[in-house]
């Protein structure tokens, strides 16, 4: 498979993308005389000189693009990733707006949970804290650094924001539970499985802290390499053991409150996965070079070594089965989740035909549901926001 499906796959519900292809035109602007036309963008109109707007537009590229220090986002060429940046900033949302009084009751009593609940939560803030960092850092010093197309760097930055506002949760949790944050980090060294999925990541991107020629393939791969890995494998993938078993405790009552900044978390995740398969995607569109059966196999291995190092790690998250939390339902949900990241970029899956064990997970997590579940409250944050209007010329 290569990139033909990709139109197809977005649907209806994502924005297409002016391919980043040879050949492909400006898109269509409404005429307004003497080589200018009128573009409409996030709702503002731009009036734009055509030849320039049109050399602009071919020189923007996801890699090797126009250098240009003015983030000049006009033209778009890849309109889904201001759209994915409007979409992301509307549903923005800070950690204080979420009372933690009850989860602090349920964490002082001696009888509302049972030590593997607590377990999972000290796992769950353990892992993220480091995790959170490492998809941020990553982020800033690799993908954006080298993109060139200031729409996506655009999009990037919100990105690695969202990261900050993530990892900034897990300290109002740890401060709200009263947990010893150096316990906490201690969890990154001397949890086995935790520190083999972050070197899992780490080590793909470490070597590409320096000043790469990306017109050579090996280098546009490793790009390519990092972007599968970073979003289909880690926030596709093994973020989502501990998302199943969190949310499988606030479907039982458990921490209302951090079950809440979770299913928050797992909303922009879904963002971050669909920028960094778009983001491969385009990469791919325009480097078809680098879409070898050889390089495609090797980003299954990687696949098939994430599901590993996540199915590890839920053995230390259960090390005894908990009320509605079986080990081999999470590792089949992995399998599952595991597969649909695959089929996202055109990938051959590892368990064909696995099916969903967690058919109420599926409410929350399904690709296409997710968004609409948490639109109750996702609005009530735009109502907040809108509360916060910048001044207008009225207000002076
Ligand atoms: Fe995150
Ligand atoms: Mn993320």
């Amino acid at each position: 498979m290569g990139f033909e499906s990709q139109e197809e796959r977005r649907g209806q519900e994502q924005p297409v993308a002016v391919s980043g292809s040879t050949g492909v035109a400006l898109a269509d602007g409404e005429d307004s005389g003497e080589g200018k036309k009128i573009f409409e963008v996030g709702g503002k109109t731009f009036v734009l000189d055509c030849k320039k707007a049109e050399a602009v537009f071919a020189a923007k590229k996801v890699i090797n693009g126009i250098d240009t220090m003015t983030f000049n986002l006009l033209p778009l060429k890849y309109q889904w990733a201001y759209d994915l940046y409007r979409n992301m900033k509307a549903n923005h949302w800070e950690p204080e707006d979420i009372p933690m009084n009850e989860d602090i009751g349920q964490w002082r009593s001696t009888d509302q949970l049972s030590d593997s609940d607590r377990w999972i939560i000290r796992m769950g803030i353990g892992y993220f804290s480091a995790a959170e960092g490492i998809v941020g850092d990553n982020i800033i010093h690799v993908i954006r650094e080298i993109v060139t197309a200031p729409e996506l760097k655009l999009v990037l930055g919100r990105h690695a924001h969202e990261e900050n506002i993530h990892a900034d949760s897990l300290l109002y949790m740890i401060s709200s539970l009263g947990i010893d944050p150096h316990e906490c980090e201690a969890m990154f060294v001397d949890v086995e499985s935790i520190v083999a999925k972050n070197e899992f990541v780490t080590r793909i991107s470490k070597d590409m802290r320096r000043d790469l020629d990306m017109t050579l393939i090996e280098n546009i791969q490793n790009l390519a390499r990092n972007m599968f890995v970073f979003g289909q494998c880690m926030e596709g993938t093994q973020f989502y053991g501990l998302f199943g078993m969190i949310l499988s405790l606030y479907r039982q009552n458990k921490f209302p409150g951090i079950g809440q900044m979770f299913s928050y978390t797992l909303r922009d995740e879904s963002n971050h996965i669909e920028l960094l398969r778009q983001l491969l995607m385009c990469l791919g569109e325009e480097n078809p070079s680098i879409w070898t059966n050889e390089f495609k196999e090797s980003l299954v291995e990687l696949m098939k070594e994430a599901v590993e190092l996540e199915k590890r790690f839920i053995d230390d998250c259960l090390p005894v089965e908990a009320l509605g939390l079986n080990r081999e339902d999470f590792n089949q949900y992995i399998d599952f989740i595991a597969d649909r990241r695959l089929e996202g970029v055109g990938l051959a899956v590892l368990n064909s035909g696995v099916k969903n064990p967690f058919p109420w997970l599926a409410e929350v997590m399904d690709f296409k549901k997710e968004q609409n579940f948490f639109e109750g409250t996702v609005t009530e944050y735009q109502k907040t926001s809108a509360l916060k209007k910048p001044l207008s010329d009225s207000d002076l």
